[in-house]
């Protein structure tokens, strides 16, 4: 990606792991990416693939299925697949909520889950946002009511990724329904093969077609007490605290990767293209806006590099992760629209990757909390 400077948290090893993840992305994976466009979401059997790689719980220990690996090495999985242009598989949710169960799930809740995550056999989705509520997520409505040895879950979700494919959903729902705000708020491993859940539709988006973003609805599901993660009831909002810094890191590092393959698309049309007798790139216009693109990426680079170095010494706070997610993303929308403009019509052209890139990359400020919210975050430490 950048030829003159290394990340610093980039070893070696990394650099070895990096060709051999980036070198099965592009044989395995690429070549089915249109078609998971078209059916709007990836292939079971890639899943597994990608789990046999190694790349879906990198950073967990081998115990749990994992590769023993670091932070450092969920980095490099998140951007090699980003900036190949691979959206198909939704390997972070699945990360995601691997990291939920190992650092707060019980012992039987990780021997259970954890290396069928890690093989790709168990897909993973989080189910927060509902019709109703997204950003205000003390208002769930979804209810678990206790009754004996099981809960009773009624309630919707919206929105969900990975929604049509996964076999666990990490299901947000009031548990105590006295409560108010944060308390009585519980996080639940629900089995899809459990009665009563059901899929409602995948969702029609302006971007990123090959994710499978989907409704979900709970109708009297009844799911045993031992689902609850970590066996404590009410201690969802603790248990989402500890782990969202990390899914805003991880959409962080996504948008960087996204930034420097616009760049490196963009040069490599602009100096092809050409337009009264010399290529696009030599228009001092091109040249100055690439100039400020390639200072956009660098600083952003290093800002990136910081997220990462913080999360893999375990001293990522959740301003750092809030800024990353704000001021990554829109800096991201900015270099990609700076760089389509270059592409003429064709950057319009769906055939054309930055075209797509375009309209995938409008959601990453809003999801995974909005960057309003993110910027509220940060606000608060101030
Ligand atoms: C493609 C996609 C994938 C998604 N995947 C998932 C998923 O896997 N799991 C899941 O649970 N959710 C998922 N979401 C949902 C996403 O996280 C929410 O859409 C997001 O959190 C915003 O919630 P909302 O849509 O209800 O908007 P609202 O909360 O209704 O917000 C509307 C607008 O008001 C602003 N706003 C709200 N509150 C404040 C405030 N206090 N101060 C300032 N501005 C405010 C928001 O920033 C936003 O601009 C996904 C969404 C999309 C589009």
């Amino acid at each position: 990606m950048q030829s003159t400077y290394r990340s610093p948290w980039l070893s070696d090893d990394l650099e070895a792991f990096t060709d051999s993840v980036r070198r099965f992305i592009r044989q395995r994976l690429v070549p089915h990416e249109d078609r998971w466009r078209a059916q709007h979401q990836g292939d079971r059997s890639a899943w597994l693939e990608v789990g046999e790689m190694g790349m879906i719980l990198p950073d967990v220990p081998s115990e749990y299925g994992g590769a023993d690996g670091s932070p450092a090495h969920t980095a490099v999985v998140l951007q090699e697949l980003q900036y190949a242009g691979v959206t198909g598989v939704g390997v972070s949710l699945s990360h995601i909520v691997g990291h939920y169960i190992l650092d707060s799930g019980t012992a039987e809740q990780k021997q259970h889950w954890l290396p069928k995550i890690a093989s790709g056999e168990v897909i993973c989705s989080i189910a927060m946002t509902e019709p109703g509520t997204g950003s205000d997520l003390q208002s769930i409505r979804t209810r678990a009511v206790r009754k004996g040895e099981h809960y009773v879950i009624n309630g919707s979700k919206t929105f969900i990724s990975n929604g049509q494919l996964s076999d666990l959903v990490l299901l947000v729902a009031r548990t105590d329904t006295e409560a108010k705000g944060s308390k009585g708020v519980s996080l639940i491993l629900v089995d899809t093969r459990t009665e009563g859940f059901r899929r409602g539709k995948c969702l029609d988006k302006m971007g990123l077609p090959a994710q499978d973003t989907s409704e979900m609805f709970f109708d009297d599901c009844v799911v045993p007490a031992d689902c609850v993660l970590g066996g404590v009831e009410g201690q969802g909002f603790y248990q989402l605290m500890q782990q969202l810094p990390f899914e805003r890191a991880a959409c962080a590092i996504q948008c960087m990767a996204d930034m420097e393959r616009a760049l490196d698309l963009t040069l490599e049309y602009t100096k092809e293209r050409k337009a009264f007798g010399k290529s696009i790139f030599e228009f001092q216009n091109t040249r100055f806006t690439l100039a400020d693109v390639k200072a956009t990426v660098t600083a952003s680079r290093t800002f990136c590099d910081l997220i990462i170095q913080r999360w893999v010494d375990g001293t990522l706070d959740s301003p750092l992760a809030s800024m990353g997610k704000f001021w990554l993303s829109e800096r991201q929308a900015e270099v990609l629209d700076k760089c389509l403009q270059f592409f003429g019509g064709y950057g319009y052209m769906n055939e054309y990757p930055i075209a797509r890139m375009y309209a995938d990359a409008r959601v990453a400020r809003i999801y995974g909390g909005s960057n309003e919210i993110q910027r509220e975050l940060v606000a608060r430490s101030l």
